[in-house]
């Protein structure tokens, strides 16, 4: 197992693996798969200990979007019977956000669909982050509000936004195949519109839309050299009536590979699991917690997450603990240096130091194949995942509707 001891030493450190490691963990065998979580187990408990940050979606606006991102139940032409409503008031928006922080969530993720927020819809989003920090003192607000315009980032966080989501999604070879309305490079810039305005950024990826190892190892390096704070991992939830509903890759161990693999490139950045957690790991849930330091409670954008009480005891029975209002997410050298009060950036990368390089706001945050071989063992045989509809619920309950959220 000399990757694995070689990974761990280097995420003890904050050092960069090599490509060819990140692509080892990929290609490790189910033979070697706990192994493997419990290696970046050790890394995820040197910078988090067992600490679960929680954080809770308000979809502000739904559906309607002029964007085409393929992964996307809110896409221009999609047809999944979606909520579908315009913004929620302050109040309304204040009043969802309240029921996620009852349920021991601290962070709230205040998203709207569509290609990018005019000034009009700042100054709405500016004031429902007023009113819901306001009523809830000392609570984190994310906005992710798609592609940022000049100042836009700057008035978003004199509102007291803490921190910006806006994934890359994919490698920014692959990124044409899954969007056309927008580019690579657009979303590249919002995330240094965030920075640069002093908000702590938020910027990940989803696995399960057809890509290679290589892909996903590249975008993984390619944030890492973006520095996000944050890095929330989605899994492809495959909406019926949209262009990737029959994309079913994923399994529970090829999951736990992926948050494996994006823990060892980035050590001490809070992982996230995002959208799919439910959907692809299923009952191995609890064993991503060794990977992860943070999860959404209850339910996601557009679709329904397990209960939030079952998710408090999933965490409690795995041996974790909540991450209460009192304690500090990132490690102290990122902390330290915070630039939107709820985290920080440094200068040089996922938290590192070293010279290597270390938003969409769909699914959850929103929404394969194998390579191969480590660790002395083969590469893992591809496994073609079964369908799991019967997983994928629409949400109808919660923001936009009469009816209680799920937190
Ligand atoms: S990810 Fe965002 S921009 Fe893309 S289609 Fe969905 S709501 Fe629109």
């Amino acid at each position: 197992m000399d990757l694995l001891n070689t990974l761990v030493d280097k995420g003890l450190r904050r050092e960069l693996p090599t490509r060819e490691e990140a692509l080892a963990v990929l290609a490790t065998s189910d033979d070697d798969l706990l192994d493997v979580v419990a290696a970046a187990g050790k890394v995820r408990r040197q910078w988090f200990g067992r600490r679960v940050k929680l954080n809770y979606l308000v979809n502000l606006k739904s559906g309607l979007c002029p964007e085409d991102c393929s992964y996307c139940s809110q896409r221009l032409g999609s047809t999944a019977g979606i909520l579908k409503y315009t913004w929620l008031k302050p109040d309304e928006a204040s009043q969802a956000a309240a029921a996620g922080l009852a349920g021991g969530a601290k962070r709230v993720c205040l998203v709207a669909s569509g290609r990018g927020p005019t000034d009009r819809d700042v100054d709405r989003v500016s004031e429902t982050i007023k009113t819901i920090k306001d009523q809830n003192e000392g609570v984190e607000v994310c906005a992710c509000l798609g592609l940022l315009s000049d100042g836009q980032a700057e008035r978003l966080r004199e509102a007291g936004a803490d921190a910006y989501n806006h994934n890359l999604n994919t490698s920014e070879g692959t990124y044409a195949d899954i969007t056309t309305t927008h580019t690579y490079a657009d979303r590249v810039d919002t995330v240094h519109k965030a920075h640069a305005a002093g908000l702590s950024a938020c910027s990940g990826l989803i696995a399960g839309m057809g890509e290679s190892d290589e892909d996903l190892v590249d975008v993984v390096y390619s944030l890492r050299e973006l520095d996000p704070d944050s890095v929330p991992v989605n899994f492809l939830i495959p909406f019926e009536g949209t262009p990737l509903a029959k994309e079913w890759n994923l399994t529970p161990q090829r999951c736990l590979r992926i948050l494996a693999m994006v823990r060892f490139v980035c050590p001490d950045v809070e992982v996230r699991i995002a959208g799919g957690r439910e959907v692809h790991l299923r009952t191995m849930q609890p064993l991503a917690l060794h990977l992860a330091n943070s999860i959404f409670l209850g339910d996601y954008l557009t679709s329904e997450g397990q209960a939030g009480k079952a998710d408090l005891e999933m965490i409690a029975d795995a041996g974790f603990e909540v991450e209460g209002a009192d304690q500090v997410t990132l490690p102290e050298h990122r902390a330290a240096t915070a630039g939107g009060g709820c985290g920080s950036h440094e200068s040089a990368g996922c938290g590192s130091h070293e010279g290597a390089g270390c938003g969409s706001h769909e699914g959850a945050g929103c929404g394969s194949h194998e390579g191969g071989g480590v660790c002395g063992t083969a590469a893992a045989a591809p496994v073609a995942a079964e369908p799991r509809t019967d997983l994928v619920a629409v949400r109808r309950r919660g923001a936009g509707t009469d009816l209680a959220p799920n937190a």
